[in-house]
């Protein structure tokens, strides 16, 4: 990926605190690319990620006012691995040329990359280090159902449909504990913003 400047991917499950551990790093100047966000700007009408979404699901996959209806789309991959895979071939390369455009332009002693399914694929090796959000999947559940107003039932299918917390756990470098409050999130952004910047922005 972009130049040399080293890269954090930041993952973690579903409702984890991801977002609001970047915002942390954000506030400290570092520049923050997020592929969630990513994955909706590809879609955006006009863009081919959509014309390849309808060519393959059809015009039914669109709102009245020519938006991709997400909803429907997650709705109709969910429990069908050829069509998830179908949609994952358009949505990925896409994802990845924008993320790298991005990884080339906002610079930055280091960046932290939003990654939320980094354990669900096979791309390790792009980012230099792993920092995982960390929480107990009961509190992660609470966070979800409050966050998204989805049933228990489908925010339990979410879950189940991820890796596992020690499967994550297994593949970090360093953790952020957010099981508690957020207000402790910030003095560990801090220290590992430190160490990141000795430890990773000055490598030769
Ligand atoms: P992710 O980006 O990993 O999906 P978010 O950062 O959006 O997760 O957090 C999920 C929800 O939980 C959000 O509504 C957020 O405000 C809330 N949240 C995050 N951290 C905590 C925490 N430590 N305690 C309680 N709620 C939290």
């Amino acid at each position: 990926m972009a130049a040399n400047i080293p890269k954090v991917v930041l993952t973690g499950g579903i409702a984890s605190g991801k977002s609001t551990v970047a915002a942390e790093f954000a506030k400290l100047g570092v520049p923050v690319i997020d592929t969630d966000e990513i994955s909706r700007v590809v879609v955006q009408p006009g863009r081919p990620g959509l014309r390849h979404i309808v060519e393959q699901f059809g015009r039914e996959i669109l709102n009245a006012d020519g938006t991709l209806n997400r909803k429907k789309l997650r709705e109709l991959v969910f429990n069908d691995p050829a069509k998830r895979q179908a949609l994952e071939k358009i949505l990925h390369p896409a994802i990845r040329v924008e993320q790298l455009r991005l990884a080339e332009s906002v610079g930055g002693p280091y960046q932290i990359h939003v990654v939320p399914l980094l354990a669900e694929t096979a791309n390790r090796h792009l980012y230099d280090r792993v920092l995982l959000v960390d929480c107990p999947r009961e509190e992660q559940l609470q966070r979800l159902l409050a966050r998204d107003g989805v049933t228990k039932d489908l925010a339990e299918s979410m879950l189940a449909a991820q890796a596992t917390r020690e499967h994550r756990l297994s593949l970090a470098d360093d953790v952020i504990d957010n099981s508690g409050d957020p207000s402790l999130l910030p003095a560990q952004v801090t220290r590992l913003h430190e160490r990141y910047l000795k430890e990773l922005a000055k490598r030769p």
